[in-house]
């Protein structure tokens, strides 16, 4: 159901290619040598990984790279797509003391990013030693951030680790739920070899539940960790949602991720329902795979979108179109999408979260002719995997952890990621999956 024109490979190839561009050996110490060493380092204090900032991009500006790469992955194992993909107007540049000056921040981001590509164009040379093996061996289950970030620190730590992944292909979200003109899934497969190389085994194509059972895994393991991210998108639960052209987000992001362009069905006039990151994603790629036009439809108004400022400027920059307070009521069609009927809203009171509730206005019903319906209205929990494990608590659809430890309510269960935090940035789960390796390691010592 592909009915959007087809473009050259050439075009596919520049509307895909990175946004930001790498920085030249010279650019990247000239904005090192911008940076103030701050003695309190705000932007550290900002990475939830804590990374020490001011160190790596010193280490850069004296020509240091191999240091500096040491610096970022003694902090963080999941530096480049963190580089690539993190949101950091929000996160370290957001705090760089030249922002309260008025001025550019430093890029910490491009600076993260140049060290770490040079490391894995240098050959991944060896920078840690592991410690010698104790006999102890971890499951993992999931090869996402979270889960290769405590694969990574456990190995170091002289534990066998085993990644069970049901896809065949590892990394999880980096791999295939990140605009491949962020980051492709190349380089996400940059930073798996590099964690298997650190010595942790990745088995893909086991789906645990099925290939293998909870109940051998806990034979076979001394303690698992859960880093299994979450499921698709809910359901838009409206008439027509079963025709052919309604996809969830996550599954077309995935088809785009695989880089055959040209086989991957695009509408040419394509709603998209969800105003979050995600929703962007599918948007922007959409039209950057020949959609003449893609309309992001949202309940409730521009103040509340999810979507962060960045994301929302590019989408305006790709000529998407935002239809804010209106809300789908049915996908109408034949055998296939034929037009989305919508609602108009107003804003009401504020939910239990103190956003405003989105009213429908009687009688506003619209139709908007689309052959194409993206729906991103949030990721589930994977709560059949997660009820299979046995007395494992869950609060709001989360797993419930120490939030020091990442050990769940199961002493031998640890977890971390999107499954205990409802979906954030891939720079919290590689956090918890460091330090859920750290609580792992306590957890089997004590
Ligand atoms: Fe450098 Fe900005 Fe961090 Fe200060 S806050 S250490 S100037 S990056």
């Amino acid at each position: 159901m592909n009915l959007a024109d087809k473009l050259t490979q050439e075009e596919y190839k520049k509307n895909f290619e990175e946004l930001v561009s790498p920085f030249t050996n010279n650019s990247a110490v000239a904005e090192a040598n911008r940076c103030l060493y701050c003695y309190d380092s705000p932007c550290m204090k900002a990475c939830p990984t804590h990374i020490d900032i001011s160190t790596f991009i010193k280490k850069i500006a004296t020509g240091n790279l191999l240091g500096s790469a040491k610096t970022i992955f003694d902090s963080n194992w999941i530096a480049l797509t963190c580089a690539k993909s993190c949101p950091v107007e929000v996160l370290c540049e957001g705090a760089c003391v030249y922002v309260e000056k008025g001025e550019k921040p430093i890029e910490i981001g491009r600076l993260q990013r140049f060290a770490i590509d040079n490391y894995f164009s240098s050959g991944m040379p060896k920078l840690f030693n592991a410690k010698p093996k104790n006999g102890k061996s971890v499951g993992i289950i999931g090869s996402g951030p979270a889960s290769l970030a405590c694969g990574a620190e456990l190995s170091l730590l002289g534990y066998d680790v085993q990644i069970y992944e049901s896809n065949e292909v590892p990394g999880g979200l980096s791999t295939w739920g990140i605009a491949p003109y962020k980051m492709s899934k190349a380089d996400s497969l940059k930073e798996v070899e590099m964690i298997k190389g650190l010595g942790v085994n990745i088995q893909t194509g086991v789906t645990v539940g099925e290939s293998i059972s909870v109940k051998e895994l806990f034979n076979k393991h001394d303690a698992l960790f859960i880093g299994i991210g979450l499921g698709e998108s809910g359901r838009l639960s409206i008439p027509g949602e079963d025709l052919e052209g309604v996809i969830g987000a996550l599954k077309f992001i995935e088809n785009v991720k695989e880089e055959n362009w040209s086989s991957v069905n695009v509408g040419r006039h394509v709603a998209v329902i969800g105003a979050g990151n995600t929703s962007i994603d599918a948007a922007t790629e959409a039209k950057r795979l020949g959609a003449e036009e893609v309309i992001i439809v949202y309940r409730r108004s521009e103040s509340e979108m999810p979507a962060n400022d960045w994301e929302y400027r590019l989408a305006k920059d790709d000529g998407i179109i935002f239809r804010f307070l209106t809300s789908p009521i049915e996908i109408i069609g034949n055998k296939s999408v034929e037009s989305i009927k919508c609602t108009k809203n107003k804003l009401g009171e504020p939910d239990k979260q103190g956003r405003k509730k989105p009213v429908p206005i009687p009688n506003s019903e619209f139709i908007i002719p689309v052959d194409m319906v993206i729906y991103a209205l949030g990721q589930q929990p994977k709560l059949k995997f997660i009820n299979s494990i046995p007395d494992l608590k869950i609060e709001s659809n989360k797993v419930l952890v120490n939030n020091v430890t990442f050990q769940t309510s199961n002493p031998k269960v640890f977890a971390g990621g999107d499954c205990i935090n409802g979906g954030k940035e891939v720079v919290n789960a590689a956090y918890d999956g460091k330090q859920a390796a750290y609580g792992i390691d306590k957890f089997l010592n004590s």
